[in-house]
């Protein structure tokens, strides 16, 4: 996900589609480069992507965390991103990649489903904002389709509204990092390793919520409680309302501590 001040978007790479501006693009499995786009990839997974794709394939997200990523602290970023760990053939495909296609596609990533738009996140008044742009490689066939869409169109025919709303989300949080907030512990102690638990392991985060201390220290929103035992989304939610209040002492409405 990149950052940028809303007067650099001009500056990003890609077309920059306003509202209702028109792309053309068509993908179907008789074009040319069909699967080529699946390969040698920096394929960053969110919070929501892990949680899909964790339960299409019927893993706990730890061991999809192990089996399928690439976890990297890159200098000068405070929280760690996740990479899908790509095959190890000379062509480096995606692990999901098969001879028909995506195996996972009903919950492939938010960057697949958005392909071949990018996204790029500004803050307005506090709240962060998606800038969508077109994108496609060169070599991709399908710029040359006579099919149009407009972002929001392009949303609803990938089912990727939820995606994105998770996304802001996420991104809501993510942005929080830009200031180092670790202190001495720095970026691999106890509260980091804790804070990624929250929102990339759910399972384990689960476990942590219901059998530690947790529900007799903070108060969770109703509503929320209720939920979080069997609901996946439920959990990151309270995740990243943690970390607000654990990592940058914000308080929200879904969690606060006991007196
Ligand atoms: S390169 Fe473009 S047209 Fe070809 S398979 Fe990928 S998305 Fe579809
Ligand atoms: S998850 Fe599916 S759509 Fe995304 S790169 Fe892999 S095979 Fe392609």
């Amino acid at each position: 996900m990149r950052y940028i001040d809303e007067k650099d978007a001009g500056q990003i790479p890609g077309r920059l589609l306003s509202e209702n501006e028109q792309f053309a693009f068509a993908c179907h499995p008789g074009i040319s480069c069909f699967n080529q786009c699946c390969r040698n990839l920096n394929l960053y997974l969110y919070p929501y992507d892990v949680i899909r794709l964790k339960n299409c394939l019927g893993i706990s997200s730890g061991t999809f965390i192990d089996t399928y990523t690439h976890v990297v602290l890159r200098e000068g970023s405070f929280f760690p991103h996740v990479l899908l760990a790509m095959a190890e053939n000379g062509e480096k495909t995606c692990p999901f990649l098969t001879d028909e296609g995506c195996r996972v596609y009903p919950d492939r990533p938010q960057t697949c489903r958005a392909f071949p738009v990018e996204q790029a996140v500004y803050f307005e008044a506090g709240k962060p904002r998606l800038l969508h742009y077109f994108r496609p490689p060169e070599f991709c066939r399908g710029q040359a389709e006579a099919c149009y869409w407009t972002v929001k169109s392009w949303e609803a025919d990938q089912n990727a509204g939820f995606y994105n709303q998770m996304t802001v989300e996420w991104a809501e949080v993510l942005g929080l990092f830009s200031q180092d907030p670790w202190g001495e512990e720095g970026p691999y102690g106890q509260k980091a390793k804790m804070a990624f638990m929250a929102v990339y392991n759910v399972d384990d985060f689960r476990q942590f919520v219901l059998e530690s201390s947790f529900l007799s220290r903070f108060k969770v929103k109703p509503d929320l409680r209720l939920k979080i035992k069997n609901d996946d989304v439920a959990l990151l939610r309270l995740g990243l309302a943690w970390i607000k209040l654990m990592v940058f002492g914000i308080r929200t409405t879904q969690l606060s501590p006991k007196k």
